[in-house]
């Protein structure tokens, strides 16, 4: 600062010099905010027509099928937008302990997305993350075995998250409309002559996930 400056009042030099300590970074630290932010900006879609055209189709008609039988189909997730899936990777990872051989501070930077993981303090960064994972409901370690993949079929909308349920015994047609009969059970992950229903459709069971289903079983 000049000293021409320095007769001006002081109240006017305090202002500037916070405002120049705070230009450092622009970025908002990992915590509830991205929450809400996901919600408003990276949502979820619920919608079967949100799928891509092919696995639609197939879905579609698995989800007719069951119906037609008197079973309950409840869809939680269609597409993922990948936005979200990049929150959701990395705020599991750092609040889960599990970042493997990466630096927080290494994390890499997605366009459109102002997030600072790094608190500048393990602890911090940590609490910021589990906010964020916890706000997102999603499965801690060891019951969630891996992070939300970056990749999922869900972002390419090949992958649907959806309970089926009904009671006692069902017929359902598989896709050469042969009629099975289908026993209810509460673990999906056991029920295999269901599984084979939805392979005849191509919609394949991921076995380890009990809400998902997808083109490829992944
Ligand atoms: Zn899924």
């Amino acid at each position: 600062m000049s000293t021409a400056t320095a007769t001006k009042s002081t109240k006017t030099a305090s202002t500037k010099t916070s405002k120049s300590t705070s230009k450092k970074s622009n970025k908002i630290k990992s915590g509830k905010y991205w929450v809400t932010w996901a919600n408003k900006n990276a949502k979820n879609s619920t919608s079967i027509d949100k799928l891509e055209a092919d696995f639609k189709k197939k879905v579609k008609a698995f989800k007719k099928a069951l119906e037609d039988a008197g079973a309950t189909v409840t869809v939680s997730t269609t597409r993922r937008h990948k936005d979200r899936a990049y929150l959701f990777h990395w705020c599991w990872k750092i609040s889960q302990g599990k970042l493997g051989g990466t630096k927080i501070s290494k994390i890499p930077a997605r366009a459109g997305i102002n997030i600072e993981w790094d608190h500048g303090d393990a602890k911090k960064s940590k609490a910021g993350a589990e906010e964020m994972r916890s706000g997102f409901s999603l499965t801690k370690y060891p019951i969630s075995k891996y992070a939300p993949s970056l990749t999922s079929n869900h972002i390419k909308g090949k992958a649907i998250d959806m309970t089926i349920t009904w009671t006692g015994k069902i017929k359902v047609a598989n896709k050469s409309g042969k009629k099975i009969e289908l026993t209810y059970m509460k673990n999906v992950k056991n029920n295999k002559k269901l599984h084979a229903v939805g392979k005849s459709y191509g919609v394949k069971k991921l076995l380890n996930d009990a809400p998902h289903w997808s083109y490829n079983g992944k």
